[in-house]
């Protein structure tokens, strides 16, 4: 049997959408799972939309994510270049080969030309496909233009009749009659191919047995496949996926900031959920499972769990992945993870277990850790209103008749981690005749300036240490004074 060989073949826009990962993700499963290779291609053959740096958000992005390819333009491999502006040569060798047998022909119309027959047909209320003028010129004809150096491009000769069929494995059968189908450009006049002609040739020469790609190509495909026949080579099975949406009507698409890897990763999310999530974007485990690792996709990926129709963008569903994962972690894992988080939040040097075990079962994004941290680093100039409790009837008059013990009790107490902070204080609120609520809420506020912090009054206490909690209990009391 042959070697199952798969390949990514994005153009270097300078970001790599969502949909573009997971149709990576599927070329890769897909080989993975059949022991077979992977390729990267760089299809950069429009250079007027050339984005600097941006082959190495491709490259980054794959090998973040795991998704490592076998040959690839910084892989190598047997069947490179792998980059297409690199292979000029042989695409003007086969444009060659595709004139002499006569599926393809010179075209030196000039773009007034193009436009007088785009005005005319669209006057008719057609639609504009080029009328094979040049198709009809003579040798001779041929022959002057080119001596003259007229520019020309190289368009396929699609058959006026008949049609063109073929099988995809998710869409099935597509049929299209050849007059549906222009005679594109296959050759631009700069000698760079179109994607019409580059696929075709690329994908065949480098090996590859199954093309899996956006569902855009769909109904191009026969065009392509009219060229495969031409130069008399087999088809690569078809595997077009259904397009990712944000919603009903509209693609996830680069204008809403949210389209990219890297906006996810930006906003705190973990590639490993990323993964996960949008392998679940067009495809179906058995049994509604959820959770994979890249290894347990290879395992379970499989065609027939491909479905046909568009698949939304559930960020919601996303966000609680990630935050499973994040919760998955080991203490080592998470630490190791959010240190950059850490360390913008000005805590990289306290007690990292104890913020660990605050944060982690508290997090949907890692993006949160700062803000939620932020009580640490500074105390906010809060408002009185914070002691205001219908719940727990507290108001700043009681709280300063709570916050006063306090004080006196921490300024004492020797233990002070969590654990003695809360046999401390809790038999202070025994004495004082009190709900716990009513004591921890206010010695919260006094001490964070806010009302809600990660993990209670006592884990805040021990992050900021007896003499930073002191010195803040002591303005605080001040400030409900002068109240
Ligand atoms: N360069 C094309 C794109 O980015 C690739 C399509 C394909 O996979 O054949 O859409």
């Amino acid at each position: 049997m042959t070697k199952v060989r798969t390949r990514f073949a994005p153009s270097p826009t300078g970001y790599l959408h969502i949909g573009g990962l997971r149709t990576a993700l599927y070329a890769y499963l897909f080989a993975k799972k059949n022991g077979g290779d992977f390729i990267l291609r760089i299809e950069d053959t429009d250079r007027e939309r050339l984005v600097e740096g941006a082959c190495d958000v491709i490259y980054n992005t794959l090998k973040d994510t795991g998704l490592s390819y076998d040959e690839g333009p910084d892989a190598g491999g047997d069947f490179g270049p792998y980059i297409q502006s690199e292979r000029k040569e042989i695409y003007q060798q086969h444009a060659q080969m595709l004139i002499e047998s006569g599926a393809a022909y010179r075209c030196f119309c000039t773009k007034e030309r193009l436009a007088e027959v785009r005005a005319e047909k669209e006057a008719k209320g057609e639609q504009f496909t080029y009328d094979k003028h040049c198709l009809h010129l003579s040798e001779e004809e041929i022959k002057a233009k080119l001596d003259a150096g007229e520019p020309f491009v190289v368009r396929q000769n699609i058959p006026a009749q008949g049609e063109t069929t073929y099988s995809d494995a998710v869409f099935g059968d597509i049929t299209v009659p050849n007059a549906d189908l222009d005679d594109n450009v296959l050759l631009k006049s700069d000698g760079m191919p179109t994607y019409n002609l580059a696929n075709v040739v690329d994908d065949h020469l480098m090996g590859i047995t199954h093309v899996i790609r956006g569902v855009e190509y769909l109904s191009s495909t026969p065009k392509y496949n009219l060229l495969y026949e031409a130069f008399g080579w087999n088809l690569p099975e078809y595997i077009h996926l259904p397009p990712v949406m944000k919603d009903k009507s509209q693609k996830l698409s680069k204008r809403h900031g949210d389209a990219s890897y890297q906006d996810f990763i930006d906003k705190g999310y973990i590639k490993e959920a990323i993964i996960n999530y949008i392998a679940l974007l067009g495809w179906n485990g058995k049994d509604n499972r959820e959770i994979f690792s890249l290894e347990e996709l290879i395992e379970a990926f499989d065609l027939s769990g491909l479905s046909k129709s568009p698949a939304i963008f559930d960020v919601e569903k996303l966000t609680w992945m990630n935050a499973q994962y994040i919760r998955g972690f080991s203490k080592e894992e998470f630490i190791r993870r959010a240190m950059p988080y850490f360390e913008q939040a000005g805590v990289a040097d306290k007690n990292l277990d104890l913020i660990t075990e605050v944060m982690q079962p508290r997090l949907e994004r890692m993006t949160e850790i700062p803000e939620k941290l932020a009580f640490i680093g500074e105390m906010p100039d809060y408002d009185l209103a914070l002691y205001e409790s219908k719940k727990m009837k507290t108001d700043s008059g009681m709280a300063l008749g709570v916050l006063e013990p306090c004080l006196e009790l921490l300024e004492s107490l020797n233990d002070y981690t969590k654990n003695g902070l809360h046999d401390s204080v809790m038999a202070l609120c025994e004495t004082l005749g009190m709900k716990t609520g009513q004591v921890l809420g206010p010695l919260r506020v006094a001490i964070t300036g806010t009302a809600v912090t990660p993990g209670g009054a006592f884990e805040a206490a021990e992050l900021l240490g007896k003499d930073e909690t002191l010195r803040r209990l002591k303005a605080s009391i001040e400030k409900l004074k002068k109240a």
